[in-house]
């Protein structure tokens, strides 16, 4: 089963796709060409990696584009296999002039919910506050987001520079909205930060899933605490190795969560960028990293209970897995 729980809108922009959006936009070109911009060939840093997936931004110019973006990544999920894909996406960048929050997050929803209707593979999108911006315009973000519950957005994210931007209390407000709504909340937390922060995101924004998290393993307390409270964290170890999170897929530490009894789901990050899907992960889990078939069935569950589904949906999902 494929349940891609861990994946942004902006990683997933076709090359072709780009270069046509650059044109009817009267966008440059970079040099190269729009394929050696999207992808990295081979692992690098954070910034190098950071800069790829941010060349795609200007292209997210209009709402056709933006929702045109949004089909085809749900299109090209299902034509891989996929289950189920969560979506995520940071709205106010994307907003400009004649382009509200509102406009984006609808052509996203849009754009989405064609895709699905085509493929009839199930999305959702998962809206991402950024921690470096204020906190009133994430309020502001949570209230939009909050308005397309039902309709296509399924949860909230919290993502950004970790170190710069650690404090979570001044995001508080939007996470409340966000789940006074009913959308699943999920945070970008001990990803760069300490183990702590993983923590912290769950008491104090509610998240019950975790980006990343690959710094809980230096806390044992925190570690014990992962265990015990059923936090889901969300691994994607091709994207930890290309940011340089890790130096080499092989230390990705995915194994001694499994072994803490930690629960864990998987997402491919931005797989343009890395060139590594959904099943490229899998295969990472189980190739590289010692994933037995009882461990993939165990992740199989972990990712239908924590995907921020509708019923209907989970059910036919389990269904599904049943079937397997
Ligand atoms: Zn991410």
């Amino acid at each position: 089963m494929l349940v891609d729980l861990h994946s942004h809108l902006e990683g997933r922009v076709r090359p072709e796709t780009a270069a046509e959006l650059a044109r009817a936009a009267g966008i440059a070109d970079p040099a190269g060409g729009w394929g050696q911009a999207i992808r990295l060939d081979a692992p690098a840093d954070l910034t190098v990696y950071l800069r790829k997936v941010a060349s795609t931004y200007p292209l997210f110019h209009s709402r056709d584009a933006i929702a045109r973006i949004a089909r085809e990544a749900v299109e090209d999920a299902a034509a891989a296999g996929l289950d189920y894909l969560e979506l995520r996406f940071g709205p106010v960048t994307h907003a400009r002039a004649g382009l509200r929050v509102e406009d984006v997050i609808a052509a996203v929803a849009e754009g989405m919910t064609d895709g699905s209707r085509a493929t009839g593979m199930p999305s959702g999108a998962v809206v991402a506050a950024l921690r470096h911006h204020d906190a009133d315009v994430n309020v502001a973000l949570a209230r939009s987001a909050a308005s397309f519950a039902g309709r296509g957005v399924v949860g909230f994210d919290l993502a950004g520079d970790e170190l710069l931007y650690p404090a979570l209390e001044p995001h508080q407000p939007a996470f409340a909205i966000a789940r006074a709504a009913g959308l699943g909340i999920t945070c970008h937390a001990a990803e760069a930060g300490p183990a702590l922060a993983a923590r912290q995101a769950a008491e104090l924004l509610g998240a019950t899933r975790i980006g990343h998290g690959a710094h809980i393993l230096d806390d044992p307390q925190v570690l014990a605490w992962a265990a015990e409270s059923g936090i889901v964290v969300e691994v994607c170890p091709t994207s930890n190795w290309y940011t340089g999170a890790i130096a080499d897929v092989r230390d990705h530490p995915a194994p001694d969560f499994r072994d803490a009894g930690v629960r864990l789901v998987l997402g491919d990050d931005n797989p343009m960028q890395t060139g590594s899907d959904l099943r490229g992960e899998r295969e990472v889990l189980t190739g590289t990293l010692g994933w037995t078939e009882a461990d993939l069935a165990e992740l199989d569950r972990v990712s239908i209970a924590a995907a921020f589904l509708e019923p209907g949906t989970r059910e036919a999902l389990t269904r599904a897995l049943e079937r397997t």
